[in-house]
């Protein structure tokens, strides 16, 4: 189940970093890293960091965009050092954990996404985030190291894996077609409705690109929060098909009369 979840740090200045994380995480069962472009890497001073865990460093992966590297996750954590303008569904690293593993129980790949050293993530990289997670540190030296976050979260994803194990997990309880229905959309197939979302929003003239005023924040805010499951994400699909269609015929006949 740990195989499921995959660290990814986006544009790490200090590969001392990188290869402190990875030994965090093979510390604790986990094997996959996923590098957003990182400042320096490879390098001995990671595999110095790793000590024994170089071979995650030698397997991880190296992605030009953030968008690459939450492929395929059903759940994506983006972590976050302080409160920003639009305020999302926060979690602390322990309720982090429990839908972690709820998520990967259920055959779900799971991301926890880390910022820069000096910047954290952007607003347009929380975005992409179904949940916040903020380690409850002191507010007044509340930035932890890059690296000490992640020993953070990855250390509670082990204590909730550890107490789940003897007890009948969820996947064995569920029939088939109930899995299905369990199954959430995953990172790249809400990326697509959000723009099929936008392009029909402005078709049918409720968005204005000149004045877009947060919109399409708030409505990702909305739809990640609802966690829609890729039945529910064909649904909400066909309805904007169809709408686009209906505009279509409605701009057809008043180009006519
Ligand atoms: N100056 C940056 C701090 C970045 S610290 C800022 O104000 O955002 C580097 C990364 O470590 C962050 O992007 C985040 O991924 C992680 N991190 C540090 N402190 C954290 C905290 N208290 N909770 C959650 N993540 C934290």
């Amino acid at each position: 189940m740990l195989d499921k979840i995959r660290v990814v740090l986006v544009n790490t200045s200090h590969p001392g970093n990188i290869g402190g994380a990875a030994r965090a995480m093979k510390n604790m069962g986990l094997g996959q890293l996923v590098l957003v472009q990182p400042e320096d890497f490879p390098s001995s001073e990671a595999v110095a960091r790793a000590s024994g865990a170089q071979d995650l460093l030698d397997r991880a992966r190296v992605v030009d965009s953030l968008e690459e590297a939450i492929a395929g996750c059903a759940l994506v954590l983006g972590t976050s050092a302080r409160d920003r303008r639009i305020p999302w569904p926060l979690l602390d690293p322990r309720e982090c954990a429990a839908h972690t593993l709820q998520q990967a129980e259920a055959g779900g790949e799971v991301a926890f996404v880390f910022g820069r050293e000096y910047a954290g993530l952007t607003n347009e990289e929380l975005q992409r985030c179904h949940f916040h997670v903020h380690i409850p540190s002191d507010p007044s030296f509340g930035s932890l190291n890059l690296a000490a976050a992640v020993q953070v979260l990855v250390y509670e994803v082990r204590m909730a894996w550890l107490s789940a194990q003897g007890q009948p997990t969820k996947r064995e309880k569920l029939e088939t077609t109930a899995m299905l229905n369990a199954q959430l959309a995953t990172a790249d197939e809400l990326e697509r409705f959000y723009e099929h979302l936008e392009h029909t929003l402005t078709d049918i003239g409720f968005l204005n690109p000149e004045k877009p005023r947060h919109l399409m924040a708030r409505l990702r805010r909305l739809y990640g929060r609802a966690a829609p499951s890729k039945l529910e994400m064909n649904i909400l699909r066909g309805i904007l098909t169809e709408t686009q269609k209906a505009v279509g015929r409605l701009s057809d006949k008043q180009g006519k009369s």
